[in-house]
Parts: C-alpha cells; sequence; structure tokens
C-alpha cells in the first residue's frame, strides 16, 4: 500500500494573519508534512500522526503546544486526542496546562484503561510519567491576549491523518482551543466529534469546537464512509448539514482505499498532504 498523510494548521484569519504569515505557514506544513512522510515509511500510521502532530504543535505560526492560545483567565489549557484506526483506541487530555506536547500525555494514555484525562489529573498523570514543566506561552499570544485581538482568531488546531503500508489508518489532533473562552469550556479535538478513526476511515476536524461537537462531525463522516459513501461525498454531506446551524470547520481525512479529502466551511484551512507528490494550500 502506497504510504499517504495530511496534515492540517487550523484556519488561515484573513483578520490577523498576514501575507508573510500565510507563506511561513505554508512552508512550515510542506516541510513537517514531508519530514512526517519519510517518518510514515518506517513506521505505524499511528506513529507517524503522533509525531506530525508534535512538530505542529513544536511550531509556534500554530494554536497548538507552542504558541496556544490564551483564555479569558490568562492561562493556556491546552487538548490533544489520538485515535489508531485499527484497534479502536481513542485516548486524550483535555485543557491540561504547562507541557511541551499534549498529543504525547494522550498517546502515553493509549495503554491505560482510563484514556482520556482532563484538568489538574492529567497534568499529575503528565509529571508522573516523565513530562517536564514548560510554558506554551509566546510573546505574540501575549500581546495578542493583552489587546484581545484574538477575539476574532481562534481557529488555528493542528491535526494529521495518516496511512501507512499496511493499510492502516489513524488520526491525531492537538489544540490551544478557541481563545478566550471559559475556563472549563472542553475543545471538541479531544472528542470523537473532533478526531475519530476506523478501518475505513480516518478524520482530524478544525474550527469552532462547539460547532463540530454538534454535527458529530469526525464519527459522522467516518461512519458514512464505513457504510458505503465514498469519503468525499461523505465528507460534503456531513458539510452540508453544518449550514443548518452556519458551523464553521474544516475537515481531513483519508480513507483505507488511499482517497485523500479535505473541505472547509469558510475559506480557508491550511493544509499539506504528501503522497506520490506534495501538496500544499495556495
Ligand atoms: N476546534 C478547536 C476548538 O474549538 C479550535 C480550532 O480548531 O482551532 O477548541
Amino acid at each position: 500500500m502506497q504510504e499517504k498523510i495530511i496534515i492540517h494548521g487550523g484556519f488561515f484569519s484573513e483578520s490577523s494573519d498576514s501575507e508573510e504569515v500565510k507563506v511561513a505557514k505554508q512552508n512550515a506544513l510542506a516541510n513537517i508534512v514531508k519530514e512526517a512522510f519519510e517518518f510514515l515509511k518506517t513506521h505505524s500510521a499511528m506513529d507517524a500522526a503522533v509525531y506530525a502532530v508534535s512538530l505542529l504543535e513544536d511550531c509556534d505560526l500554530f494554536n497548538a503546544g507552542l504558541g496556544s492560545q490564551i483564555q479569558s483567565d490568562g492561562k493556556i489549557r491546552m487538548s490533544a486526542s489520538i485515535m489508531d484506526g485499527e484497534s479502536k483506541k481513542f485516548s486524550g487530555v483535555i485543557n491540561i496546562e504547562d507541557v511541551k506536547n499534549p498529543v504525547f500525555v494522550a498517546e502515553k494514555l493509549m495503554s491505560f484503561e482510563d484514556s482520556v484525562l482532563s484538568g489538574p489529573e492529567a497534568l499529575s498523570f503528565a509529571r508522573q510519567h516523565g513530562f517536564s514543566y514548560f510554558n506554551p506561552e509566546t510573546s505574540s499570544r501575549k500581546q495578542a491576549y493583552v489587546k484581545k485581538l484574538a477575539e476574532s482568531a481562534g481557529v488555528g488546531t493542528v491535526g494529521c491523518v495518516a496511512l501507512d503500508r499496511n493499510g492502516k489508518l489513524a488520526a491525531a489532533t492537538s489544540t490551544g482551543g478557541k481563545g478566550f473562552e471559559l475556563p472549563g469550556r472542553v475543545s471538541d479535538s479531544a472528542t470523537v466529534a473532533g478526531n475519530y478513526a476506523n478501518d475505513f476511515a480516518a478524520i482530524s476536524c478544525t474550527g469552532v469546537g462547539e460547532d463540530i461537537v454538534r454535527a458529530a462531525l469526525a464519527a459522522k463522516i467516518v461512519t458514512r464512509v464505513t457504510d458505503g459513501l465514498s469519503l468525499e461525498d461523505a465528507c460534503n454531506k456531513s458539510m452540508q448539514e453544518l449550514k443548518e446551524f452556519d458551523g464553521f470547520a474544516g475537515v481531513i481525512g483519508i480513507s483505507s482505499t488511499g482517497e485523500i479529502f479535505k473541505v472547509d466551511s469558510h475559506p480557508f484551512m491550511v493544509w499539506a498532504s504528501y503522497s506520490d507528490t506534495l501538496e500544499v494550500f495556495q
């Protein structure tokens, strides 16, 4: 099976991102997808999805890990989840603070029976398992917070979907949330609405978490592919249903037949994919 991988870096914000930021995001996504594709050649889809998301978390252009959005009380709380299409195991962390790579904590939880943890308990788990203190705040996020600019620009989550040489699928998603949210708010990114995979398809979402949860978006698309729809039809039908409530979402996916598809409800999600060739959003 030809390996395939697609990543996203959330939405491009017309109001606060410049042409320079657009080019920087194109370059970052191209470099990360190339590196993750090389990794995928010798690793499983699950390992590659986690690896790609960790690289995206480490890049401060995106709203996940380093450079996460700041919430209304001035704190950064991050969420991440992963799902292995073969084992159907889902694990995640919700609203974790002070770690570098939430996706690695989610990965660590994969082998535990209680596989989704939130808040301070997620942080205690991380510390017990060797994740050291890391402050993900950047000066530009702090400035945006102070100026309250982020009110209109909160959607820059990251995600990855991969298909490995053995035909196995996996998805991983990580976010700093939508920005200025109430402390305690739960993002879609560590739920099956924002991140889902089985033997037939894998999906990672970005956008307004409340809309993505209302649409049960990732799980719904995967179910539709499982029941026989093509990935493209399943995505389009599910995105059509978002229109009922003017839902704001972007989706990347791969099916077990090797179909890659991405779609967004508003202009425009930033993404990059690699199979035979590199493709990057324009
Ligand atoms: N979906 C994320 C959330 O609502 C935000 C994003 O995609 O940027 O927490």
